[in-house]
């Protein structure tokens, strides 16, 4: 049985670090950077609980390699830029568990040295498509330095290939972007805020949220958001002093708070090398059965990124799949055909629902959004409970989901 992932992501890297060495499986994952090269992945991530709770589930030691490599995620606070606090919210009061912050290069590098020798680098993907010889099955071309190399014969083509996916696009078509009326900016700075930043913060001034977190050696993670007209290009503007500044200045007309003033001239001082993207999400599609393609993490859902799912759902995605393909080729069972439609089964509805969530959460980023309130039916029951659901109820599968979860009073 021939299953050849494309991309060593977040996605690619957990699935391939748990398929390598089964039995009957001849596995390739092929990944277009080179190996150490995580110089595209310049920021930090906020994980979610949810997602450390699927990878104790379906590969611990890989679990506790991540949660080392990171500090906790354990509180998630909301203010204005002048100080006043909005929220303040102990995740224990809606998780099981910690999510992570992390830099993005260091989750990568973690992920990746699990997998080893189950990943080629530096591999350019020259053709990719059916195999005309072996109906249900595919064909994937590529050149590594100056070989050239063939597959065919794919039973299972898993696309792990992010947010603009050849594989999906190849079997699928590009999924059409769903523009919510957001950009955001991002950088990673040196922390010398002398502990006035650590753990997941929001601050808003209007329509405008900064957010930032402490991540391991040193750094700060500041997210800028603006609003836009949704599709619209991002605006040379927001990456000038000037409009930033102005920006977060305090509608109350109170001075800025500390951890404010700092993040602004932190920022202000890596715009340069900010990076900027607009807030959009995709339809979700997990398979193309009669090729044989599955598709996990980007490749299968954009997803706006306000809750901070996208490598969350990513690696839920990966432990879902990983815990069903074990599962099934453990047990002798090599339907590809049932294997994509079990974890489509695991993994549809939880997608919809985080999206969703996502969406309805990103009301604060909107042009002319009120964070006050915007904030308040935040800190109420019906969002309590579906962060919970969020949290708790992680979808792989198998017997893990725990079904009616409801947040802890605190
Ligand atoms: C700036 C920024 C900040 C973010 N912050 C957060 C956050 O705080 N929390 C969160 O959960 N999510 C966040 N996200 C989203 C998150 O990074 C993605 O959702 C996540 O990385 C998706 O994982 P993936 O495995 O699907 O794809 P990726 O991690 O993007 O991996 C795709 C892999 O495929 C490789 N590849 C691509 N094309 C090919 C090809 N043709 N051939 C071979 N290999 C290929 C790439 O090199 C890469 O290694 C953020 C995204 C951005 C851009």
């Amino acid at each position: 049985m021939k299953i050849v992932i494309i991309g060593a992501g977040v996605a690619g890297a957990i699935l391939a670090h748990r398929l390598h060495g089964l039995p009957g499986i001849e596995l390739l994952c092929l990944e277009r950077v080179g190996l150490g090269d995580h110089a595209e992945a310049g920021t930090g991530l906020n994980v979610g609980p949810n997602a450390i709770k699927a990878l104790r589930r379906a590969d611990p030691a890989l679990a506790a390699e991540v949660e080392a490599a990171s500090l906790p995620w354990n509180r998630w606070t909301t203010s204005l830029a002048d100080g006043t606090v909005l929220a303040d919210l102990p995740l224990p009061q809606v998780a099981d568990n910690p999510g992570i912050r992390i830099r993005w290069s260091e989750l990568y590098r973690v992920l990746r040295t699990a997998a080893g020798t189950a990943i080629r680098y530096g591999c350019t993907i020259t053709g990719i498509g059916r195999d005309p010889a072996r109906p249900g099955c595919t064909v994937v071309e590529w050149t590594q330095g100056s070989q050239a190399y063939r597959m065919d014969g794919i039973d299972l083509l898993v696309g792990c290939d992010g947010r603009y996916s050849d594989v999906r696009a190849a079997f699928s078509g590009a999924p059409e972007p769903h523009h919510i009326g957001a950009a955001i900016g991002r950088a990673l700075v040196e922390d010398s805020s002398g502990g006035l930043i650590d753990d997941y913060g929001q601050w808003f001034n209007g329509d405008h949220r900064l957010l930032a977190f402490r991540v391991k050696p040193g750094h700060v993670y500041i997210a800028a958001t603006f609003p836009t007209e949704p599709g619209a290009p991002v605006r040379p503007e927001w990456s000038t002093e000037a409009v930033v500044r102005a920006a977060w200045q305090p509608t109350s007309g109170k001075p800025l708070s500390a951890q404010m003033q700092w993040l602004l001239d932190a920022f202000c001082g890596a715009l340069a090398d900010s990076h900027w993207a607009r807030v959009q999400e995709s339809e979700p599609r997990f398979a193309e059965p009669d090729a044989g393609v599955l598709y996990l993490g980007d490749s299968a859902h954009g997803m706006v990124p306000t809750l901070g799912q996208g490598a969350t759902q990513a690696m839920e995605d990966a432990c879902a799949a990983a815990l069903i393909l074990e599962r099934e080729i453990r047990a002798g069972s090599w339907d590809v055909r049932a294997w994509l439609a079990t974890i489509e089964a695991a993994r549809l509805e939880r997608v919809r629902f985080v999206m969703a969530l996502s969406v309805a959460a990103t009301d604060t980023l909107l042009a002319g959004a009120d964070p006050v309130a915007g904030t308040r039916w935040k800190t109420e029951p019906p969002f309590l409970a579906d962060l919970a659901r969020l949290y708790r109820d992680v979808a792989l599968g198998d017997a893990s989901a725990t079904p009616a979860a409801e947040p802890v009073a605190g």
